[in-house]
């Protein structure tokens, strides 16, 4: 079964009950890691600056404490994918990572374990359209 690397436990332990609970109930169906919890100020507005993030400190769900927001990978993935082969390959792993993530949460929350519904980065307003969306954010969960 895999588990989470100390860094991803670090991360994890930034963040809102909900988002440990399922994250822990994630990785025994699907190694992944968490990249991002909670973001300070600085970590925000640096974010914000690369383009990761469309809002500025404090206003994101990262700067919540704890965090309403993590990122979080499947792996093993190229996270620098240089033909469109390997882009698309990236894609296609993070929505089939995502739709795991999404199952479980609803399984979870029908089951009394989390109470807050968990929105993807790639579909804001949790209605499995993703077309109508400019901003694809595909690591990224938080709690609603
Ligand atoms: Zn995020």
């Amino acid at each position: 079964m895999p588990t989470f690397s100390q860094e991803s436990l670090n991360k994890l332990a930034t963040c809102h009950p909900d988002l440990q609970v399922l994250f822990n109930e994630v990785i025994k169906h699907f190694d992944c890691k968490i990249t991002e919890g909670f973001r300070d100020e600085a970590t925000q507005n640096k974010a914000y600056a690369e383009g990761k993030s469309k809002l500025k400190w404090p206003n994101g769900n990262h700067n919540k404490f704890p965090s309403f927001a993590l990122d979080a990978y499947p792996c093993p993935i190229d996270l620098n994918p240089k033909t469109s082969r390997e882009l698309d390959v990236y894609k296609w792993k993070m929505c089939y990572f995502a739709g795991q993530v999404k199952a479980i949460s609803r399984v979870l929350k029908q089951e009394g374990k989390i109470t807050h519904n968990v929105i993807w980065g790639c579909d804001w307003d949790d209605d499995n359209i993703l077309k109508e969306h400019d901003f694809f954010d595909f690591p990224h969960f938080e709690l609603k």
